[in-house]
């Protein structure tokens, strides 16, 4: 039978403000002791009233933007009702029918290059619930997560595989992170995925009951519970026995299957209305432009100005667009080094190597911008070779000084005096007889062999293109 695939996404993103969503106790609290960070609000103690942060609505407003949402003039809260135990109010302050923002749109760049746009239904605002940790008999609560703020993306049902879906996934966190709405950190759980995953014959219109894989924490886990629910229900549906009633199921890293959590209940269950104690977010016009104005130029958008303005290739582009940090140095040494395409090639191979050998990101480590771009200016100069370039690279990784204050303190010059490095190559020549007498029997690989002489005399020092020529010149 042909089954056609249909997923859909929410990604749960953690708002990088301050403090909670509607209290001041910390949100950032990665390594704190459990229960440190909290406050009446935070634990629902009587009487507590949540005041909505700002900084939240503002940075959630302007993901929405990033991700192609129009924000609602007017939005509202409300009360999603249910019982957890590390859910101590008994409900969770959510956006139901009029959220902070809808109606946006992601591209994905797929494998082979082709491309796809994802829509968005909707982007809310809500706070997170605590964290239970299940120990033997015992269950244990801690609320430092309890009230941080979330913005919750749901998708339209656009995916078609699970490679889709994870490139729509490391798109939306790209996108947060430019729009500096979130760190979107998957190790520290900033970002969550639920997926829902059903089939349908191919040709039909109608949606099937799906199944919704909660709370995947890794893209890999994504992909791999995608594509184990795909051919889960395919069996279901080859033997003639569709899914009858929507699921919510969990994920087991484990033994790499998922497993029935609940006959998933819908939304009418939850008893939503409208948050008492907190008023309606409104936006005016000119508001909202201000916010408009802050949304940086996004990956897609400033990838394809790279390869415009700089001659990078598509896979160079990418990569240096894979966060804004690294774009941004990429273009403050490209400003100084003027060969964009040096830059990113030393980017790309000497910095990226030495930052995932050291565990550093590029903020952290001390080769500033303007020391790769004077680094590739030396070069493009002709006053040292790429060779030498290499090779104080290290001490520039090391100590973060200036490459010409290296290159004048130890000599390195390069030597591109025509009677200098003839006087070199005379001298090589003479102690290099045989192999001379082999090139010109006929040996050409001879003469590469005496190029590479007359560089180690000149310790590297002498302009490799002069010791071409003139070494040409000499051999006849
Ligand atoms: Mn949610």
């Amino acid at each position: 039978m042909q089954l056609e695939i249909i997923i859909g996404l929410e990604i749960h993103a953690q708002i990088s403000t301050q403090s909670k969503m509607f209290s001041a106790a910390k949100n950032s609290t990665h390594g704190m002791a459990p229960n440190t960070a909290i406050d009446p609000v935070s634990v629902g103690h009587p009487g507590a009233l949540p005041v909505p942060n700002r900084e939240a609505i503002l940075k959630g407003a302007r993901a929405a933007m990033a991700l192609g949402c129009a924000v609602r003039p007017k939005s509202k809260f409300d009360r999603k009702n249910y019982f957890y135990p590390d859910l101590p109010f008994g409900y969770q302050i959510s956006q139901f029918d009029e959220p902070l923002a809808e109606n946006g749109a992601v591209e994905i760049v797929k494998s082979d290059g082709s491309r796809k746009t994802i829509r968005i239904t909707r982007l809310h605002l809500e706070n997170d619930a605590g964290k239970l940790t299940h120990i033997g008999e015992h269950s244990l609560l801690d609320f430092n997560r309890a009230g941080c703020p979330l913005m919750e993306i749901v998708s339209e049902p656009d995916i078609r595989d699970a490679e889709e879906a994870r490139l729509y996934a490391e798109s939306v966190q790209k996108i947060v992170q430019y729009a500096d709405a979130s760190d979107a950190d998957m190790y520290r759980g900033e970002m969550r995925f639920d997926a829902s995953v059903s089939l349908r014959p191919a040709g039909e219109d109608k949606l099937y009951p799906r199944a919704e894989i909660k709370n995947l924490n890794s893209f890999r886990a994504l992909e791999s519970a995608i594509k184990y629910e795909i051919a889960r229900q395919r069996e279901v549906w080859e033997a003639g026995n569709p899914p009858s009633s929507q699921q919510t199921v969990g994920w087991d890293d484990e033994t790499g299957a998922t497993y029935l959590l609940r006959e998933k209940e819908s939304a009418a269950d939850y008893r939503y209305f409208p948050e008492p104690d907190i008023p309606p977010i409104t936006f005016s016009e000119s508001e909202l432009a201000e916010i408009r104005a802050q949304v940086p130029e996004l990956p897609l958008a400033r990838a394809a100005r790279l390869i415009r303005d700089f001659g990078l290739t598509e896979q160079e582009a990418v990569t240096l667009t894979s966060s804004r940090e690294l774009a941004d140095y990429f273009e403050s040494a490209a400003a100084v080094g003027q060969d964009g395409k040096k830059v990113a090639s030393w980017i790309l191979s000497e910095l990226l190597a030495k930052m995932n050998e050291a565990g550093l990101k590029i903020a952290e480590q001390k080769v500033r911008p303007e020391l790769l771009g004077e680094l590739v200016q030396l070069i493009i100069s002709g006053e040292i070779s790429g060779k030498i370039a290499k090779d104080i690279f290290p001490e520039i990784w090391e100590t973060g000084k200036s490459p010409k204050a290296i290159v004048a303190e130890k000599g390195l010059k390069q030597v591109s005096d025509t009677g200098a490095i003839e006087k070199i190559i005379d001298e090589m020549l003479a102690a290099n007889e045989s192999v001379v007498a082999d090139y010109r029997g006929g040996k050409q690989n001879a003469f590469g062999f005496l190029v590479g002489q007359a560089m180690k005399a000149s310790r590297g020092q002498a302009n490799p293109s002069l010791v071409n020529a003139l070494l040409k010149k000499k051999l006849g």
